[in-house]
């Protein structure tokens, strides 16, 4: 048995800080990014890579059908080999929500989280990290691109009960211990075997 728990959460609300800690906490759990998948992929110039450098570097989202196809081939064999996978930056669109969906199994879709951190928050500490495509502009991009596609499926999953709100600002440890009293009581006993 295994699954899919999505992460949700505005650019820069620590997404990929804490899936490195939960991963760190759970044996059975691997963190999928995709925003890190494609960074990959550009540094080692495939085609993919080159493309998605590209958009990337404007703030605008990588086409759908191109992240679907990236994302079924990463999660399935993992999701064959009975590994839990927290998944941090997809479904950013309905499109990706409605062929995540199709992924996983029936039962495969474990629930959400949110990493809830407000704007003006996250825009600081974007800007604070710098990481190369953490322009004034395309930040501001990406933000605007959350609030138009990603943030109706926090309703997608509120809709369907699978969402779990949490408080992202405070020190990393105690978005963690926040975050981990939400997953463990998600799977409980897939993480605690
Ligand atoms: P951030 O959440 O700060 O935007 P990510 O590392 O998640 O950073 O993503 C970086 C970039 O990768 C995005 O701006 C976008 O261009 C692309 N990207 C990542 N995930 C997706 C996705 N699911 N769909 C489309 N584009 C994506």
């Amino acid at each position: 048995m295994s699954g899919v728990i999505v992460v949700l959460g505005r650019q820069g609300s620590g997404k990929g800080t804490q899936c490195a800690l939960l991963q760190r906490r759970y044996g059975g759990i691997v963190h999928v990014s995709t925003g890190d998948m494609l960074r990959d992929a550009a540094a080692s110039g495939s085609p993919l890579g080159r493309r998605a450098e590209a958009i990337m570097a404007t703030g605008e989202l990588v086409p759908d059908d191109v992240m679907c196809d990236v994302v079924a081939e990463r999660l399935g064999p993992l999701l064959e080999s009975g590994i839990t996978v927290l998944l941090d930056g997809f479904p950013r669109t309905p499109a990706q929500a409605a062929s995540l969906a199709g992924m996983t199994a029936a039962d495969g879709l474990l629930g959400a989280v949110l990493l809830d951190v407000d704007v003006a928050e996250v825009s600081e500490r974007m800007l604070a990290r710098g990481r190369h495509d953490d322009t004034a502009v395309g930040i501001a991009r990406r933000l605007e691109l959350y609030e138009e596609q990603t943030a109706p499926l926090v309703d997608w999953f509120s809709e369907r009960a699978m969402l779990q709100r949490i408080d992202g600002t405070g020190t990393p440890a105690e978005v963690f211990e926040r975050l981990t009293a939400a997953v463990g009581g998600l799977v409980p006993l897939r993480l605690s075997r």
